[in-house]
C-alpha cells in the first residue's frame, strides 16, 4: 500500500505557501488544505464560526487554536485525504503543531514533510500588497508579476479578482508580528524533529516547485 504524502508549508504571509500548495496538490492529486481559505468560506456563508473568526482575521490576528484544530481534524478525516494532503497555514502556533502531532498517528497518517519557504521582508510586503485572488476559485495573481490576462478578471474561471481585507497595508504589519511571535518558533520545532526542509522562496514559482519535488522524490526513495 502507498504511504500517504503529508506536507506542511511554513512561511511568512506572502511567502508563496498557497501558490506552491496548489501546484503540488495538482501534481500529486491530494487536497490542498488551507485554513485561511476554509475560514474565508465560513465568513462568506455567514456561519457562526465565520462570524467569530472574522473579527480576528480582519485585524490580522490569529483565530483560536481550538477552532482551527477542530476545522483541520474534520477536514483530514474526509475520504479525499486518504492518500495524503498539503497543509497551508496550519500549524501556526506550537500548540497547533502539538495537536497535529497527536492527530496524525491517530488518523493513521505519517509525520509530515515540512517546507519552510524563506523570503525577505521587503519582497513579502510587495507580494502581499500586489496580491489579488479570485473571488470564485481562489486562484492567486500579483499585479507586480503574475498578472491576469484581463485586468481584475481570473484567467481560469472569469471570476472577479479582489484584494484581501487583510492584505491592506495597515493589517500586514500585525500579521508579520503574529508570524514572528507565534509561528516562527515552529521552524526550530520541526528542525529539532528532523522534519524541516528549507526552500529558497525568492526564486520563480516553477523553480521553487522543482526544489520541493526533488526533496519529496529523494525522501520517497529513502522510505521505499
Ligand atoms: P492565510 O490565508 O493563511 O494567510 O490566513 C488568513 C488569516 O486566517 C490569518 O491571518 C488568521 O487570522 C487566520 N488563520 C488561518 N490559519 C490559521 C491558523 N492555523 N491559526 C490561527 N489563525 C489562522
Amino acid at each position: 500500500m502507498k504511504v500517504p504524502l503529508t506536507v506542511v508549508f511554513l512561511g511568512a504571509p506572502g511567502a508563496g505557501k498557497g501558490t506552491q500548495a496548489r501546484v503540488l496538490s495538482g501534481e500529486y492529486g491530494i487536497p490542498h488544505v488551507s485554513t485561511g481559505d476554509i475560514l474565508r468560506e465560513a465568513i462568506k456563508s455567514k456561519s457562526p464560526l465565520g462570524m467569530e473568526a472574522k473579527k480576528k482575521m480582519d485585524a490580522g490576528e490569529l483565530v483560536s487554536d481550538e477552532i482551527v484544530c477542530l476545522i483541520v481534524e474534520e477536514r483530514l478525516r474526509r475520504v479525499d485525504c486518504s492518500q495524503g494532503f498539503i497543509l497551508d497555514g496550519f500549524p501556526r502556533t506550537i500548540a497547533q503543531a502539538e495537536r497535529l502531532a497527536e492527530m496524525l498517528p491517530r488518523l493513521l497518517f505519517p509525520l509530515p514533510m515540512v517546507f519552510h519557504i524563506n523570503v525577505g521582508e521587503e519582497e513579502l510586503v510587495k507580494r502581499l500588497t500586489g496580491r489579488r485572488s479570485c473571488s470564485v476559485c481562489r486562484q492567486i495573481y500579483n499585479i507586480y508579476g503574475q498578472r491576469p490576462r484581463i485586468e481584475d478578471q481570473c484567467d481560469v474561471c472569469g471570476g472577479k479578482l479582489e484584494l484581501r481585507e487583510d492584505d491592506k497595508m495597515e493589517v500586514i504589519q500585525e500579521r508579520f508580528t503574529e508570524y514572528t511571535n507565534q509561528t516562527e518558533p515552529l521552524i526550530q520545532y520541526y528542525r529539532e524533529r528532523g522534519l524541516l526542509f528549507e526552500i529558497d522562496g525568492s526564486k520563480d514559482i516553477n523553480s521553487i516547485n522543482q526544489d520541493i519535488l526533488s526533496v519529496i522524490k529523494s525522501s520517497k526513495v529513502l522510505s521505499n
